[in-house]
């Protein structure tokens, strides 16, 4: 059977360790990553680096991210949240969460909602082209 590719589900990113690697360098196929979330999904910043104003976070990556990069990440929108990204998610929702490095709490919040399956966990630093296998969740 093929696959059924699950149109505007809510996405949520993570920054470091996800769309940025090692070293502040972008991550392999970001630009890829990054067409295809934003033009076939809802998606949201899950980051420390925005906590309800997209101007932190885009003054951040502006200096990391190519400039076509850039112009997706316009198109993630902000969240408040304070101390859990679980915070931010919409349980009602089908959502995929990009993370590298989710807190035990985090997942703990996940499991109650019965959403441990949205966690997509991430690994650059063993994987640095993970983002590529990571495209065709999305
Ligand atoms: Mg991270």
């Amino acid at each position: 059977m093929a696959p059924v590719l699950a149109v505007n589900m809510k996405i949520y990113l993570d920054i470091d360790g996800v769309l940025v690697g090692r070293g502040r360098k972008p991550a392999p196929y970001v630009v890829e990553f990054l067409k295809k979330a934003t033009e076939n999904h809802d998606c949201h910043w899950a980051t420390t680096h925005c906590k309800g104003d997209t101007v932190p976070v885009m003054d951040y990556i502006k200096g990391i991210l190519p400039v076509e990069a850039i112009e997706y990440c316009k198109l993630i929108k902000a969240i408040e949240w304070s101390h859990k990204k679980t915070e931010i998610f919409d349980y009602e929702s089908d959502f995929l969460w990009f993370e590298d490095a989710p807190f035990e709490f985090e997942k703990e919040v996940l499991a109650q909602h019965d959403k441990s399956d949205s966690l997509v966990l991430v690994d650059l630093i063993n994987n640095p082209n993970h983002l590529r296998e990571l495209i065709k969740l999305i």
